[in-house]
């Protein structure tokens, strides 16, 4: 007697498993410019993150993890992650990672961290955000925060970038966080954002260290830094960091203190090769 048979159903295809990261499909790609673009990534369940930290993400190539330091560039509320990446031509990872489309996988980092915290500043009235370049990706985050406008009365994010087309996430700053069911009013009342260009024309042009050095913030309506009353948390490229931390420095405040509250903070936005 011919019995039919049920063939064994091939099991569906596993994507590799790396120790300390998860696999997650991207749910979307956003190319800003041909230097600088964002991706979302789905959220893995179990991961939690402060505000500004970064995770090691990444691809699987050739069987192994090749990933780098990204900050989140979105809140610690929301279901998925963002992240804002550099073009590098030639890099490594980011010649690979542009590329990449919805539904791809990339490596999740299962430990973040960062020194970009809140918690590590001391009381003040106006929290300055300086960035440049893809050091917006962590500020994204902490003006998403309801606690951020709890803390300061005002938040002042200037974010400094060669050509307008650079000035990442301008749509999300000027008008959707403005509606945001959470943060809508606070982000209305109390966020002041200032993008800059330096190679462009532009209604704010320069770099943002001349709103440290000289009397420029007075043309925003701000008054001149005083750490009497004025946070700062920096992130970006190693040259923009040296120099705001000198002035900074010029001015009495105070840097990150072991086991204290600092002034300010800072981030490196990448390590120079
Ligand atoms: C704490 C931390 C957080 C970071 N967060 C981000 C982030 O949110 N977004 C992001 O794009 N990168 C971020 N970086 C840099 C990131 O880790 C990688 O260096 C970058 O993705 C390039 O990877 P790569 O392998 O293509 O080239 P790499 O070999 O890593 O870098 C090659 C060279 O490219 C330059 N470079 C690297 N990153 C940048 C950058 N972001 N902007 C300008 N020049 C750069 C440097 O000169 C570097 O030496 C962060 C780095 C650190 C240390």
């Amino acid at each position: 007697m011919s019995q039919t048979r049920e063939q064994p159903q091939a099991a569906p295809a596993q994507p590799p498993q790396f120790m300390g990261f998860d696999v997650q499909p991207v749910l979307g790609v956003r190319h800003w410019s041909d230097r600088v673009f964002s991706l979302r990534v789905a959220r893995p369940p179990s991961l939690r993150f402060e505000n500004g930290q970064f995770v090691m993400m990444g691809l699987a190539v050739g069987g192994k993890p090749l990933v780098r330091a990204y900050s989140i560039a979105n809140p610690n509320y929301d279901e998925h992650l963002e992240f804002l990446s550099i073009k590098v031509p030639g890099g490594p990872l980011t010649s690979v990672l542009k590329d990449v489309r919805p539904g791809d996988p990339v490596l999740v980092g299962r430990k973040p961290t960062g020194t970009l915290l809140l918690t590590d500043l001391r009381p003040g009235r106006r929290l300055y955000l300086f960035a440049t370049g893809t050091g917006l990706a962590p500020f994204m985050g902490t003006v998403a925060d309801p606690y951020t406008y709890e803390r300061f009365a005002s938040v002042v994010l200037l974010h400094g970038v060669r050509r307008t087309s650079e000035l990442a996430y301008r749509d999300v700053l000027e008008q959707d966080l403005r509606a945001h069911p959470y943060v809508g009013e606070m982000a209305r009342r109390q966020l002041h954002y200032v993008p800059c260009v330096s190679r462009e024309d532009f209604h704010t042009t320069g770099r943002i260290t001349r709103f440290v050095e000289g009397d420029a913030l007075s043309t925003l309506g701000l008054p001149p830094l005083d750490p009497a009353t004025d946070r700062a948390m920096l992130c970006g490229s190693q040259a923009m960091l040296a120099q705001m931390c000198a002035l900074l420095d010029q001015r009495g405040f105070q840097g990150f203190a072991r086991g204290g509250l600092a002034d300010y903070v800072i981030e490196r936005a990448f390590t120079q090769s």
